[in-house]
């Protein structure tokens, strides 16, 4: 039978999950009774979050075809999973919803499934939609491709229009993998941990075939492994006898040891050179995780290593402050990424944390600094990250969001148009401006449909202060952060009455103080508790934090002390979004 390898991609809700769930049914993949919506979202934070985290690959059969089908997340913070899955695969299904037409991610995903040299299929879906203009979205989305218009596929995922042409336009317009002979090479493009299993990798076969006999190793890990198991994602994995050129599959290598086992790395079985791996991804983001109880400092460690395996994006070193102990100093994508860890650490492995705000890396006198905690007294040039920001949206929004980013300190530097009422807003910007809540603010601004994506371009020089916080006349180091100094009296007071709304009243009243350099430019007092008083309000506004902070509330009876003032978690992590 021929294979074809393929992924979808699009920018996030487009319904790529959906359209999967239609492949599964239309090649009876999973039996009625099992199938579920987003089947492929198989954890439970993205069915809770309606979002894909991780990519799943799923092995189906389609008349004489086998087809080998990588579910990519469309968040710009896990576009490191969509790279990793472009390189295991030939061709690329590219998504558009027809009532949102194209946004930053479709182009984001499409330029590196360009670069990998793929295969591009273009299809708009939810042509269902009353309010959707198909036709639009087909112009748009032909132009961009390159193509005509009637190349362009109209499905509906949801009610199942359609589906069938897709499955044609793969089998007939990707190619079918190269079949190589000995010896064998497969290149690792995910993994996870199993407690029995050890390390399993997810694998693209290159080259030769291997049988669950075989001895395996791993060229950059340099490690040799007896395999417990290999076999084929249906999507659960199924034991198969061997794995053979052209195939997507899983080998467990019962190394129990993750950090041997890399994404990008080539399992061998006899001498054979390295496959070309990954681009080593470089956070940008930095934020500080300890163990809620000093206790736990191990727990947190093995938790991030396992994380890593199936999030190799994530990076993490050892750190110690006084006030809080042994934790670590991770780097991510960006700030979703840094919630979602923090939460599937507190899921998976029951950990309470304690978490710094994020922060972007910056450089001071030539050394990068990741935390505050390291900004020196006394230096010469501070620098901060900047990045080239896109962001499209209809032309009636523009105005909206050009006021949004007025004050964050960005260079406006062109606009681009993809059809008369849709338009690209071009920027180069600091890092720090735009990691919080731009997201959040530019889908408020356009009802949802505008969208943004971002690249790193460099360091560029600003004048940066240290900005530390006083509680009770307590330095609580997870809150000190670095600011531009045109914007610390601004910041210093957001912070400090954002503390004053979320900590906790206490029995004596407390004061809040932002200080720079030893003075102080802001200041708040947090009111004694008064003896009815069970509850407390949140400021702010905080929709989808909301839920988040009722979870975190059940079960929490230990808060740390500190000095006088307790401060629970939920605290730090509203802190962080401010
Ligand atoms: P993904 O983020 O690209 O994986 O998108 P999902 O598959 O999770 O779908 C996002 C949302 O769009 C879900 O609420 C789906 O039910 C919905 N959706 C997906 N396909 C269609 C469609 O063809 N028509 C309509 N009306 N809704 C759809
Ligand atoms: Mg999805």
């Amino acid at each position: 039978m021929e294979i074809r390898n393929f992924v979808i991609i699009s920018h996030v809700d487009h319904g790529k999950s959906t359209l999967a769930d239609r492949f599964l049914d239309l090649t009876q993949s999973i039996s009625s009774r099992k199938m579920r919506p987003q089947f492929l979202d198989m954890m439970d934070l993205e069915r809770e979050k309606g979002i894909t985290i991780k990519m799943q690959p799923v092995r189906m059969k389609y008349k004489d075809y086998i087809l080998n089908l990588v579910d990519t997340p469309g968040h710009v913070d896990f576009s490191y999973e969509v790279s990793r899955s472009l390189a295991a695969v030939e061709g690329a299904v590219l998504l558009v919803d027809a009532g949102q037409g194209i946004q930053a991610q479709t182009l984001a995903n499409l330029e590196l499934a360009k670069e990998q040299g793929l295969v591009i299929i273009p299809v708009v879906n939810k042509i269902d939609l009353p309010q959707a203009n198909v036709d639009q979205a087909v112009d748009e989305l032909a132009k961009l491709v390159g193509v005509d218009p009637k190349e362009v596929l109209r499905i509906s995922a949801k009610n199942g229009t359609n589906i069938e042409k897709v499955l044609e336009a793969v089998i007939e317009k990707v190619p079918a993998p190269k079949i190589n002979k000995e010896p064998f090479r497969a290149l690792i493009f995910d993994s996870i941990y199993d407690s029995y299993k050890g390390v399993i990798a997810y694998v693209r076969v290159i080259d030769g075939e291997l049988k669950k006999t075989d001895k395996i190793k791993l060229v950059a890990g340099k490690v040799s492994a007896d395999i417990k198991e290999i076999g084929y994602f249906l999507p659960e994995m199924s034991p198969q006898n061997n794995l053979s050129s052209g195939e997507i599959g899983y080998i467990a290598t019962g190394i129990k040891e993750p950090g041997k086992v890399r994404v990008g790395d080539t399992i061998i079985v006899s001498k054979a050179e390295a496959l070309k791996g990954y681009k080593e991804v470089r956070p940008m983001v930095y934020a500080s995780l300890y163990p809620e109880n000093p206790d736990d400092f191990d727990v947190l460690k093995e938790a991030l290593s396992k994380l890593k395996l199936s999030d190799p994006a994530l990076i993490f070193e050892l750190e110690t402050k006084e006030s809080l102990g042994r934790g670590f100093r991770c780097g991510f994508l960006g700030t979703l990424h840094a919630e979602i860890i923090s939460e599937r650490i507190n899921r998976e492995y029951g950990l309470d944390l304690v978490i710094s705000s994020p922060s972007v890396v910056y450089r001071v006198d030539d050394k990068l600094i990741y935390s505050a905690s390291d900004w020196p007294d006394h230096l010469n040039k501070s620098e901060e990250p900047w990045v080239d920001l896109e962001i499209i949206t209809p032309v009636k929004y523009m105005g909206k969001i050009i006021e949004l980013l007025k004050n964050l300190r960005g260079e406006y530097i062109r606009t681009d148009y993809i059809s008369a009422d849709r338009s690209v807003l071009i920027y180069e910007i600091p890092l720090r401006e735009i990691i919080v809540n731009l997201y959040d603010q530019v889908k408020g601004a356009s009802q949802g449909y505008a969208s943004m994506n971002y690249k790193f371009i460099g360091f560029r020089e600003a004048k940066l202060l240290k900005m530390d916080v006083l509680i009770a006349g307590t330095k609580e180091a997870a809150f000190s952060k670095i600011v531009p100094e045109e914007k610390a009296f601004a910041e210093g007071k957001l912070l400090v009455s954002k503390l004053k709304d979320t900590l906790p009243a206490q029995q004596f009243s407390v004061a809040l103080q932002a200080v720079i350099g030893g003075k102080i430019i802001a200041r708040e007092t947090l009111k004694a508790k008064r003896k009815d008083v069970t509850g407390y309000l949140y400021g702010g506004d905080y929709s989808r934090k909301r839920k988040l902070l009722e979870k975190q509330k059940k079960g929490k009876k230990l808060l740390k002390e500190r000095g006088s003032v307790r401060i629970p978690p939920k605290v730090f992590l509203e802190i962080f979004r401010s």
